[in-house]
């Protein structure tokens, strides 16, 4: 019954109000995530943040137990059972930081074996379906949601899209990934 259930949050989905504009939150996730449902079909189940980061980041151990986002996650994990796959969506702005050369980017946590072949695959998939890919695979920060997974042993990867990328891009890789959880 329960496999190939695809959960996919968007933590970073929420912006905070007012100005001046700062990065606190995934421009360009929700409708990546969005759209990786698509292609999922019936897959998959999607989950957004719904407190801006400057109130609790949602990726951070601290909001767990206090936010409904995390605990809507955690009560579907005791009532439902783990999902076979998490990915974790977030965006970050064309040109900017580490991941700035690269469309999307794939952070994984090398001490879950699991994850860490998810992320291969992933990366695989990505390299020899999408036209031109521009993919690269790094070690993540610790992301609790990840560490949640982690205890009931799901594969978990955090994916980052590039925000200058266009629709029809967006779609290409995340067929690519839909086909692969
Ligand atoms: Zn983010």
């Amino acid at each position: 019954m329960q496999s190939n259930r695809v959960w996919l949050t968007v933590p970073h989905a929420r912006c905070p109000g007012g100005s001046p504009p700062q990065h606190l939150c995934d421009f360009a996730a929700p409708s990546g995530a969005q759209q990786l449902a698509s292609e999922l079909g019936g897959r998959a189940l999607v989950f957004i943040g719904d407190v801006s980061r400057d109130q609790c980041d949602l990726n951070r151990r601290r909001c767990r137990l206090t936010t409904r986002f995390r605990q809507s996650l955690t009560n579907r994990l005791r009532r439902e059972g783990p999902p076979s796959v998490l990915l974790d969506i977030h965006s970050f702005p064309d040109r900017e930081g580490a991941y700035g050369p690269y469309e999307i980017v794939l952070l994984l946590d090398a001490g879950h074996g699991p994850s860490a072949q998810l992320s291969r695959r992933l990366r695989t998939a990505i390299e020899r379906d999408v036209p031109g890919a521009n993919v690269a695979e790094m070690e993540g920060a610790t992301n609790d949601i990840q560490v949640e997974m982690h205890e009931y042993d799901v594969p978990a990867v955090l994916i980052e899209l590039n925000e200058g990328m266009n629709g029809e891009r967006v779609r290409q890789y995340m067929g690519a990934i839909a086909r692969q959880v």
